[in-house]
């Protein structure tokens, strides 16, 4: 009897001690998911050069990924993120949160939580978590889940909505950041939808090219990464893009108009980017891009507005004489294109067909990088004089891939 005994304070001493051991470990592990979602909204890439801060932890810590992942997965739903403008948005379980931190919840416990948490409409989400947590106290995790079913079934008691209600929002989230080097990271979690979508959006926009500036080697993230670009160029370009202040959106370089004459110098993009002047040329030859044009004390001229945009009518009349991206060999349709000045406005070039040809946003770079020339033939149409290392002779080649018009000769 009194061996028991001994040997029952024994096993109560040494029960205390792991009780007070996992909170421990709990509590740190909570600790620790809570740094690396600060660390990821800081910028995992920018703090410590790692593409997740999963991949972070798997190095530090030498833990397996899924792990990590779990890990991660689990803090983002119990700590507060932060929007793309770095205002907060709250956590979906706060209070679990509280309560993982002091060390008084398994793994399993706050995934049961944050899973019947994610399916409760928000309005009763508080109270939900908060009658889970009290049960919490004192029951384990697979009581915690049945609990669980019966508030989802009390909430919904036909089973899941059907679908002209109120659908659950799919998990959406992109991050979009700016390194010091001007170079941006962008990278996010999507539904299936969106993200299905959003494939089939890239690659319809990254197949190889087939124009008469040689073969594509491009690797399959660059066509990727050009096919976001164009995506972009073609949302910004859409009439349906929401105003801004009563005006389309765009992104404001500014440039100085000596340096735009001249292409050499630096341009100012946006709030915070650069690009250099020969890159501002290029855009302020046609695109949503606005420039700024500054005089000698840096004050706005306006001229760049008034003499560069291409008026509407104008932009008819060379979508039906082009019928696409000019260059030649290429397919891009005239949705994609830009409209190039032959002589810059810049430089005294007028804003008509005489003085434009349609150009894709590639060609359009291209043109103005590289040896290619463009001009209107006597037959008004635009033709390209290939650089001599592709022509010894430079003789004009034309795009014959678009429809000819009836009247077009
Ligand atoms: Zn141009
Ligand atoms: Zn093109």
């Amino acid at each position: 009897m009194t061996n028991d005994v001994a040997l029952s304070s024994e096993a109560v001493a040494l029960a205390d001690r792991i009780g007070e051991l996992v909170a421990r470990m709990r509590s740190a592990e909570a600790e620790l998911g809570a740094v690396l979602v600060e660390i990821e909204q800081r910028g995992v890439m920018e703090l410590f050069g790692y593409r997740s801060a999963a991949r972070l932890l798997e190095h530090l810590a030498d833990m397996p990924k899924p792990a990590t992942e779990r890990l991660i997965k689990r803090a983002r739903l119990v700590n507060p993120g932060r929007n793309l403008d770095g205002s907060p948005i709250p956590a979906l379980a706060p209070a679990t949160g509280v309560a993982a931190r002091a060390g008084r919840l398994s793994n399993p416990m706050i995934d049961v939580i944050t899973s019947v948490l994610a399916q409760v409409p928000p309005e009763h989400c508080v109270s939900a978590e908060t009658n889970l947590l009290a049960f919490a106290e004192e029951a384990g995790h697979k009581q915690v889940a049945a609990l669980g079913a019966r508030i989802l079934a009390h909430l919904a008691p036909d089973g899941p909505a059907p679908d002209d209600t109120e659908p659950v929002a799919p998990t959406r989230e992109l991050f979009l950041r700016r390194k010091r080097t001007g170079i941006w990271e962008l990278s996010g979690r999507f539904d299936d939808e969106t993200g299905t979508r959003a494939h089939a959006l890239l690659d319809a926009l990254a197949e190889r090219r087939t124009g008469d500036e040689g073969p594509d080697f491009r690797t399959t993230p660059q066509r990727y990464g050009d096919a976001f670009s164009d995506a972009v160029d073609l949302a910004l370009n859409s009439p349906e893009l929401p105003m801004q202040a009563g005006e389309r959106a765009h992104v404001m370089v500014a440039v100085s108009l000596e340096d735009l004459k001249s292409g050499v110098g630096k341009a100012t993009l946006g709030d915070t980017g650069t690009m250099t002047a020969a890159e501002a040329r290029v855009h302020a030859c046609d695109a949503m891009i606005i420039p700024a044009v500054l005089g000698d004390k840096s004050e706005p001229l306006n001229l760049g507005r008034l003499r560069r945009l291409i008026s509407a009518g104008l932009r008819r009349a060379l979508f039906l004489r082009d019928r696409g991206c000019a260059f030649p060999g290429c397919h891009r349709p005239p949705r994609h294109c830009q409209g190039h000045h032959i002589r810059h406005w810049a430089d005294g070039g007028p804003t008509d067909l005489t003085n434009l040809v349609l150009m894709c946003a590639h060609h359009h770079r291209l043109l103005h990088r590289s040896g290619w020339e463009v001009r209107i033939a006597p037959d008004g149409l635009p033709e390209f004089l290939p650089p001599v290392f592709i022509d010894r002779r430079r003789k004009p080649r034309r795009n014959n891939l678009h429809e000819p018009l009836p009247f077009a000769a």
